[in-house]
C-alpha cells in the first residue's frame, strides 16, 4: 500500500520527466475518458496531494489518479514502453518524445479543470509532505473528535493526509502511545504529529520507511523490551486496517479491543 512518501516520490519522478514537455500521445483506458486526448498539450507540473497524484496540463486541466492499494506509475523509455506486458492493467498512458508514463492499476482516473481540483482533494487535511503542511491545523482537526481512537484518526485523510498503516504503527510506537487511546487522552499530540511528519519525510528521501519497530513484526519480540508485538484490525469494516503495537512500550490507557 503506497503511503504519502511513495506517492510523493512517484509525483517527483513524473514531474522531473514531464514538466515543461509536450505530450505526443495519451491514452486513457477508463470509459469516461475514452475520447480524451491531450496530444500536443504541455505538462505544467505533477504534484502529490496526500495519496492523490495531480498532473497539471497547460490547457487548464488536471489529470487525477490515486494509487490506492496496488497502483503504480512507471516511467519508461519509449522502447521499453513498446514491449509492455499485462496491458489489461494499464489505465493511463502519457508520452513525450523522450519518455512514457504508464499508470498500472491506478484508480479514480479523471480529468477536471485545474481550478476544480478541490472537488477531488479539497476534503484532505494538511499534507505531511506538502508545501501546505500545517502541524497546528492537523492537531486541531484531530482534536475535533477526541473520542476517536488515535490509530483510526491518524488514517483519516481529512485530519492529515498521507499516512498509511506502516507510518501509523511506527509513529505510535516511537511515541509510546497505544493505538486505541482516545485522541483526547494522547499526551503531547503535537509531538506525535511532528514525529509522523519527520518519519515520513525521512522515508520519502530514503526510499523506504526509516524504522521498522513493530510494523509487520507480530508476534516477534519487541526490539526494545522483548515483549511479543501484537496485531489487530482497527476501524469499522470495510475500512478496518491492520495495526501493530508493543503492549509494554505502548501501554493501554483505556479500553482496547
Ligand atoms: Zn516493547
Amino acid at each position: 500500500m503506497p503511503e504519502g512518501d511513495a506517492v510523493h516520490r512517484t509525483a517527483r519522478r513524473l514531474h522531473d520527466a514531464f514538466a515543461g514537455a509536450q505530450l505526443t500521445h495519451t491514452d486513457f483506458r477508463v470509459p469516461a475518458l475514452a475520447t480524451a486526448d491531450l496530444t500536443g498539450r504541455c505538462v505544467v507540473a505533477v504534484i502529490a496531494r496526500g495519496k492523490h497524484i495531480l498532473t497539471r496540463i497547460d490547457d487548464g486541466h488536471t489529470v487525477h489518479s490515486h494509487l490506492r492499494m496496488d497502483g503504480a506509475w512507471q516511467v519508461l523509455a519509449p522502447l521499453a514502453a513498446s514491449r509492455l506486458t499485462k496491458p489489461h492493467e494499464i489505465r493511463a498512458v502519457l508520452a513525450t518524445a523522450d519518455v512514457v508514463a504508464v499508470g498500472r492499476r491506478v484508480h479514480d482516473v479523471a480529468i477536471v479543470r485545474t481550478t476544480d481540483e478541490d472537488t477531488l482533494v479539497g476534503h484532505l487535511g494538511p499534507d505531511l509532505l506538502g508545501s501546505d503542511w500545517d502541524e497546528e491545523e492537523a492537531v486541531r482537526r484531530l482534536r475535533a473528535a477526541p473520542d476517536v481512537a488515535i490509530g483510526e484518526a491518524l488514517l483519516d485523510q481529512r485530519n492529515l493526509a498521507g499516512l498509511g498503516t506502516i507510518y501509523r504503527a511506527e509513529t505510535l510506537y516511537v511515541s509510546g502511545v497505544h493505538p486505541w487511546t482516545p485522541v483526547g487522552d494522547v499526551p503531547r499530540l503535537d509531538e506525535l504529529v511532528r514525529r509522523a511528519q519527520r518519519l515520513m519525510a525521512a522515508g520519502r528521501d530514503a526510499g523506504r520507511p526509516p524504522t521498522s519497530y513493530v510494523y509487520a513484526r507480530a508476534p516477534r519480540p519487541c526490539t526494545r523490551c522483548g515483549t511479543p508485538v501484537r496485531k489487530a484490525m482497527q476501524g469499522a469494516p470495510p475500512y478496518d486496517r491492520i495495526t501493530y503495537w508493543c503492549p509494554h512500550c505502548q501501554p493501554e490507557r483505556s479500553a482496547a479491543p
